[in-house]
């Protein structure tokens, strides 16, 4: 561990941005690997499944999607009235999203809107919508972007591209885990469930469906440790990133 804090951060060395993708399965820990590994090299953040879940709150509020039956023509309204907005917080090094000026991290991450965000996010507008506002965030810093189709789509050119994954098991257990932390009265049941069919749908919807590109970089991490999995990925960027200086 001690020679992460001698790697020099990346946006020092290259005047080139970086584009580090981390795509998978739902609960993998894709973000919590992507928040250390932005802080150990200086990149930002960016948690592009919040982006899914902000559209999904306000469809869920204005009544555009009830029991996954989506109104297209009322969502697409929903989407030309929504402000989307992602504030820089610098003592978490990353974005933090508002929707129409309102903090909504917390609202985003509850069961409603895990419940339905798939849905919403295999609606072609919505994606197009979403992918502009993450290609102009990925223009002039060194990102680390975590989503379903960043190497694939968002940034087909990335430097470095990771595909997590993990049993749906070990991955609801975790999903479960931090939810009961939150105070949720979710069971074991309902989250597994959960897990189980986002990931069906994210797979199998016509518009960039979740898989793993050829260039990507395979985390399978149901028996690796958090610290274990940090140090392989930066393994992995600092060897792209020495053959680019
Ligand atoms: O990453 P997170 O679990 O918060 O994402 C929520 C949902 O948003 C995913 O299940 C998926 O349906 C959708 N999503 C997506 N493309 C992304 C990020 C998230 O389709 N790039």
């Amino acid at each position: 561990m001690e020679n992460y804090f001698i790697f020099v951060p990346i946006k020092k060395r290259h005047k080139k941005v970086m584009i580090i993708a981390v795509d998978g399965y739902s609960s993998t820990g894709k973000s919590t690997v992507a928040k250390m590994i932005a802080a150990k090299l200086g990149l930002t953040y960016i948690d592009t499944g919040a982006m899914y879940r902000v559209v999904t709150l306000e469809a869920i509020r204005q009544g555009v999607i009830v029991n996954g039956e989506v109104d297209k023509e009322g969502l697409r309204k929903v989407l030309k009235n929504l402000k989307i907005d992602f504030k820089y917080n610098a003592s978490g090094n990353r974005y933090e999203t508002y929707l129409n000026g309102e903090y909504v991290e917390e609202q985003i991450r509850g069961m409603e809107v895990a419940d339905q965000v798939s849905t919403i996010a295999a609606i072609d507008f919505v994606r197009t919508f979403l992918v502009d506002l993450q290609r102009e965030m990925g223009k002039s810093k060194s990102v680390i972007m975590d989503g379903r189709d960043i190497g694939s789509v968002v940034f087909p050119d990335a430097d470095v591209k990771f595909f997590m994954t993990a049993s749906p098991e070990v991955r609801a257990r975790r999903r479960y885990k931090e939810l009961l932390e939150k105070g949720s009265g979710v069971s074991y049941e309902e989250v597994e469930a959960n897990v189980k069919k986002r990931d069906y749908i994210d797979a199998h919807r016509e518009v960039s469906p979740l898989k793993q590109t050829d260039d990507a970089v395979l985390v399978d991490n149901s028996d690796m440790t958090i610290d274990e999995e940090v140090e392989f990925m930066i393994g992995k960027i600092k060897a792209v990133s020495d053959k680019q200086s």
